[in-house]
Formats: structure tokens, C-alpha cells, sequence
């Protein structure tokens, strides 16, 4: 049976997204969008606020499946949403896993797929503990010869809740242990081997409640001030690149399997010397995925509500070269980008602040040389 109601807390623009999505697949996203949120106007919204016992009820009554664009909100709504027996996609558990860096570690090198060498730091230790700790850790290069990097277990994105101790910098040790102390008890640190690598990518794949696969190829993405800028696919210059697809077609697809995965996923890693290294997965779609809107025959938002409604999944072949920008923090003029070939603006909606994602551009060629010209012209009109 297809289903035809899946709900989302969160209207931002993933929402948005999968709620334009859901249009074509005679699918409604109903999610808790206000009137300024980005997805109020693509999915049924439900603006009453969802922490009322009552206000939950309604908003989960006839939905099939109950899915999220951030994994903070969906565990927390994820206990309610099992009372009412509606299924939540991904699945929670594995949602809890992805959610928390030394879970997610752990459970990659359970299953022998690369990662940064890591450790917990315990949690009962004083600052001047912390200090001996991380300066012992760091001269010895136990886990890398490059230095370390301190990150929170839970929350902390787009670089916050991360402390770098590397041979490029003055490490003052004892400052940093005073600021990593105030969140070694909560939410709790691990410290990793800082990794040398190339280049970061990231393979976006989804599984289905029937256990198809599919996946995209990779795709290269690029950081400032570690929000991401630009993602490109396919990645190009790359000698290993055949064995770099396969190397992530495999690590995506054995995630998937052994946590009975079911929607769409991203799995960041770094490219290093011996292949790919994982830093991250997100139980979602992501944005390194949002160039499959124009680049793929599916996008990563019809293959997620596929997945999560039993629809077989879509084609996910790609032709062409195609590039994406983030626009963050900035104000465009959107006529601009009006009847620009091969240029497609997607604007959120959104109030623009400092270094907040308000929009982002595709960009897709034919051949890499009318790739690199759109693109072009694409960050002259910005
Ligand atoms: P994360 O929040 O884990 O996605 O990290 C943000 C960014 O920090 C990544 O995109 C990398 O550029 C960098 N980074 C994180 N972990 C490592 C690591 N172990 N080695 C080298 N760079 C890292």
C-alpha cells in the first residue's frame, strides 16, 4: 500500500523541500511549519505547538509515517510517536546512534568501516587532569601524527562544540582544558586524530522498507569556516576515483543493512591516503545532496519519501556535471537568476543572517567546460 501522509517536525528548508517533493508523489508533508517557516507553503502545515499532549495527537492522527529534517527533533518526539503506532523513518534507534560521535564511531569500527582513530574522554576528570590528558595525548601522537580535535558527543554543527589542537597552531593547553571542561560531563567529549586528506566528500544513498538500494555518485564538497560552500559531482581529478565509489557504495550500503536503514542518507567522509575515511553520517537528506533536485532523474527528497512510503526508489542516473552553492548569510536579488540556462536558485525564505544558509544554487552542465562558465556567471549574480 502506498502511503500518503508523512509527517515532519520542523519546517525548514529540508522540510520545504521534501514537502515540494511530496507534490509529485501524491505524498503530503505535514509538518509543523509556522507561517514564516520555510515549508509553510509546501506541505500542511500545523502551526499549534507540538509539546501540548493534545496538539501532538491531532498532528500525528492518519499519518503513515513519521519522519524528521533534524535528528534532535525527531528523538524527541520519537517515544509519542511510537504510542500512537506510527512508524518513524529512519529508524530511531539508529537515529540515536548517528546522533551521538562516540555511539557513531564505535558502531563504524564495530563494522571494520574507516574512521578517525578516537577516544572518550572520561568525564571525572578534573581541568588539570584534562590538561595532563590532552598534552600527553598530543605529544605522544598516539591517535595522529597531525594533532587532535576535541567535539562534543551530541549536538555542535557546522564547526561549534569542536577544539582543534594542531602542530599549526600555539596550543595553549591550559585555556583550552578550561573551556572543553564546562561539557566533558554534558554533553560529553570525544577527542579524534586529526586526519590528513585530500579532499571531503560525501556519499548520499537510501534504502527502502521493501530493501532496495540506491545511491548517487560522490559527491566533493568544500568548507569555509566549516559551513559547507560548494559541493560538485561527479568529483573530477581524482586517479582512485572508481575505487572510491565502490569503497563508499560499500560502506553506505553495509550502514544501511545492518541497522535495517529505511530513507534517505548521507555519509561524509574524508579522502585520504588509503581511501575513504568516514567523519560523519546524517540519518537524512543533506545538503550536500540538494544538486540531485536538477542534476539527478531522482532527487535525494523523492527517494527519501519513496523509501519511507514503500515505493520502489527512483533512478538516481545522473547526466551531465553539476555544482551546488550555498548562499549563506547573504541577500539576493532572485530576478536575477530569472531565465538563467542551467542556473536554478532555491530560495528558503528565511530571515538572512550571519552565516545562515538562506538559499543555495544549482548549477548543471553538459561538459565540464559549460559547468565551470554557469558557474561562473552563477556567483556574478549573487
Ligand atoms: P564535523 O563537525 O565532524 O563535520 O567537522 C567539521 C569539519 O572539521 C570537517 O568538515 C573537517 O573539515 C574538519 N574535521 C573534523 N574532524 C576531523 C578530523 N578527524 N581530521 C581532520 N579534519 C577534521
Amino acid at each position: 500500500m502506498v502511503k500518503n501522509i508523512v509527517a515532519c517536525v520542523g519546517g525548514g528548508q529540508l522540510a520545504q523541500m521534501l514537502g515540494q517533493a511530496g507534490k509529485g508523489l501524491e505524498i503530503t508533508l505535514r509538518s509543523a511549519a509556522k507561517p514564516d517557516s520555510c515549508a509553510f507553503s509546501d506541505c500542511e502545515p500545523f502551526v499549534e505547538n507540538l509539546f501540548d499532549q493534545e496538539n501532538f495527537t491531532s498532528f500525528i492522527k492518519d499519518v503513515d509515517i513519521f519522519t524528521f529534517e533534524s535528528e534532535h527533533e525527531g528523538l524527541e518526539f520519537s517515544d509519542k510517536v511510537l504510542m500512537n503506532n506510527v512508524p518513524i523513518y529512519p529508524p530511531a534507534d539508529f537515529v540515536k546512534i548517528a546522533g551521538d560521535r562516540f555511539l557513531e564511531k564505535s558502531y563504524l569500527s564495530n563494522l571494520d568501516i574507516p574512521t578517525a582513530p578516537f577516544e572518550l574522554i572520561d568525564t571525572e576528570l578534573n581541568i588539570k587532569e584534562l590538561e595532563i590528558f590532552l598534552t600527553d595525548l598530543f605529544s605522544s601522537k598516539t591517535l595522529s601524527p597531525n594533532g587532535l580535535v576535541v567535539k562534543t558527543r551530541h549536538g555542535g554543527y557546522d564547526g561549534k562544540g569542536q577544539w582543534v589542537i594542531s602542530n599549526a597552531h600555539e596550543n595553549d593547553f591550559n585555556e583550552l582544558s578550561k573551556e572543553i571542561h564546562s561539557v566533558i560531563k554534558s554533553p560529553g567529549c570525544i577527542v579524534e586524530g586529526l586526519i590528513d586528506f585530500s579532499l571531503e566528500c560525501s556519499i548520499i544513498a537510501a534504502r527502502s522498507t521493501k530493501g532496495e538500494f540506491a545511491s548517487w555518485p560522490l559527491t566533493r564538497n568544500e568548507h569555509q569556516n566549516s559551513i559547507l560552500r560548494f559541493s560538485y559531482s561527479p568529483i573530477l581529478g581524482l586517479d582512485n576515483l572508481e575505487d572510491l565509489e565502490i569503497q563508499a557504495m560499500h560502506i553506505a550500503q553495509t550502514l544501511c543493512e545492518q541497522s535495517n536503514y529505511i530513507g534517505t542518507i548521507a555519509v561524509e567522509c574524508f579522502v585520504a591516503n588509503n581511501g575513504l575515511v568516514v567523519n560523519e553520517i546524517a540519518p537524512r537528506v543533506h545538503n550536500s545532496g540538494h544538486w540531485t533536485i536538477e542534476g539527478s532523474k531522482t532527487s535525494q527528497f523523492e527517494q527519501h519519501l519513496r523509501a519511507i512510503t514503500g515505493m520502489e526508489l527512483g533512478d538516481t542516473s545522473c547526466s551531465g556535471f553539476s555544482a551546488m552553492i550555498n548562499l549563506v548569510g547573504v541577500e539576493i536579488d532572485a530576478k536575477r537568476f530569472e531565465n538563467q540556462e542551467g542556473i536554478f536558485l532555491h530560495w528558503y525564505g528565511k530571515q538572512v543572517r550571519k552565516d545562515r544558509k538562506v538559499g543555495h544554487l544549482t548549477i548543471i552542465g553538459s561538459s565540464i567546460e559549460q559547468l565551470n562558465e554557469r558557474t561562473k556567471k552563477a556567483l556574478e549574480l549573487i
